[in-house]
């Protein structure tokens, strides 16, 4: 029997607006897979008693007919979103006692349509992390799992694990090298990561400014195409947001794809890739082929050199942007003798191994002598990176990748955990689109010999997400692919 969780959200709506379930009734569902699924760690903050009482009052909009688009969808909160009177983490100990008097930009949008939140999402220390292990609040556990735990992805590992696990309708990310996508990828869910400038990024907890881009984590393209409708818009407290017309993303849902040009980077497909990714890979350009789409080869061919661009930019920017955690601005304090003591014993205490690994990089590319080698290279290479998309789109019209090279680890993997390029080197997919700034959808495909989920990832031109929308549907309706 289906329960009231495993609707997604257009069906939800269908439902409460012929008042066949309530809002109120709805809310609980979740609220009770919340409890049920504690184990895997994915709430940092729960917040059911506030859920409720916007669920009663979208109850009212329901029966006097003042109903907003996502009216009584009770969605889950990645903690790097500042909610109003809500206590907003980053899961770090250094901003764990934080209580934002605003409200994102993002999440007042969702207010405004309709939505309620139930809790807050764990995610890696400031979003930097490929597995949700350097969160302060513990590990967020795969549902997938079966004897091993494994990692949910990261960083928005409490967002695809919620929205995996039916402990909310859907969930907000964000991705600065693909922290929606991998996550989505890992566990079985849909993820889109906008154009830089579609989302607003005022209230979100900064990691990389010039990459950071908020998105929807859904159960299925269609959410997330109603989603990002409520979460993008120009927002002139976001002076990187953009004044490109939203269009409405769900009305490019089932339109076909006859003739679309999807393009195969070859570069994507390096000798020792894993057999099952590359196998996947070939069946979801049949499908898109099945369906009229034509295939063509691309080339990218300075993807070797995203990571190490991205590697050098990301944490140049983390290390600006976390400077302000100086336990006198932001912050807890640690109290010391001076304030050179004061600010060594603060970050010392407050900020986990890998944030102070970036801090350590970051500040050293930056740093006079260095700057020119490294974070200025960095730069050109990141321009090079995008004129590649740009000549690869004047052959298709959307790009067609695996997400990640690998299926989801073990927990504690020493692997990954020992030597931290191991953990970077499964971004290998994802980054590039980040450095160009372009929208990428990452969607389930099918099952690993061991059960476990793989995504695909497609890759549009700047803001046209809607062509992105329109072959992610077609591709889920031929993969088939079951929820959990
Ligand atoms: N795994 C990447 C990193 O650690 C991406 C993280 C992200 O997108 N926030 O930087």
């Amino acid at each position: 029997m289906t329960e009231l969780t495993d609707l997604t959200i257009s069906e939800s709506l269908a439902k409460l607006k012929t008042k066949e379930i309530s809002p109120v009734e709805l809310t609980q569902a979740y609220i009770k897979k919340m409890g049920e699924n504690d184990k895997y760690n994915a709430y940092v903050t729960q917040t059911a008693e506030q859920a409720l009482e916007r669920a009663k009052k979208s109850e009212k909009r329901y029966a006097d007919g003042t109903n907003r688009p996502l009216e009584g969808i009770a969605l889950g909160i990645k903690d790097l979103f500042c909610t109003k009177d809500v206590r907003t983490t980053a899961c770090s100990h250094i901003i764990n006692n934080f209580v934002p008097p605003y409200e994102s930009t993002v999440t007042q949008n969702l207010l405004d349509d309709g939505a309620l939140f139930l809790g807050k999402l764990n995610l890696d220390e400031f979003a930097m992390g490929g597995s949700n292990e350097t969160s302060c609040f513990g590990p967020v556990v795969n549902p997938w799992s079966k004897a091993t735990k494994l990692v949910a992805g990261g960083s928005s590992g409490g967002s695809a694990a919620a929205v995996a696990a039916k402990m909310c309708a859907a969930a907000t990310g964000t991705d600065t090298g693909g922290s929606i996508r991998q996550p989505a990828a890992f566990c079985g869910v849909t993820g889109i990561k906008p154009t830089y400038g579609r989302c607003s990024r005022y209230g979100i907890v900064a990691f990389a400014s010039s990459l950071d881009q908020a998105g929807p984590i859904c159960k299925d393209v269609t959410d997330c195409a109603l989603l990002l409708n409520c979460m993008a818009g120009y927002d002139a407290k976001d002076s990187t947001s953009s004044k490109v017309a939203v269009p409405d993303f769900t009305s490019f849902i089932g339109q076909d794809i006859k003739g679309l040009k999807i393009g195969i980077p070859e570069e994507y497909r390096p000798d020792g890739l894993n057999p099952e990714v590359a196998a996947y890979w070939d069946k979801a350009a049949e499908i898109l082929k099945a369906q009229g789409a034509e295939i063509v080869h691309i080339s990218l061919p300075h993807t070797k050199y995203a990571l190490p661009t991205y590697y050098v930019i990301a944490p140049a920017e983390a290390s600006s942007n976390l400077a302000r955690y100086d336990g006198v601005r932001y912050g807890n304090r640690v109290d010391g003798n001076g304030l050179d003591a004061l600010y060594v014993n603060t970050r010392t205490a407050g900020f986990g191994k890998e944030v102070k690994r970036r801090i350590l990089i970051g500040t050293y590319v930056l740093s006079a002598g260095y700057y020119d080698a490294y974070y200025l290279k960095a730069q050109k290479v990141r321009r090079l990176i995008k004129n590649d998309f740009d000549e690869a789109f004047k052959k298709c019209d959307v790009i067609l990748t695996p997400t990640s090279p690998i299926e989801p680890f073990a927990i504690g993997d020493k692997k990954m955990l020992e030597n931290p390029i191991n953990m970077y080197l499964n971004d290998v997919f994802t980054v590039s689109v980040n450095l160009a700034g372009l929208p990428a959808l990452s969607l389930p495909i099918g099952l690993s010999a061991n059960g476990l989920p793989f995504g695909m990832q497609l890759i549009g031109k700047a803001f046209d997400e809607a062509t992105i929308f329109k072959t992610a549907y077609q591709l889920e309706r031929g993969a088939k692919f079951v929820r959990m």
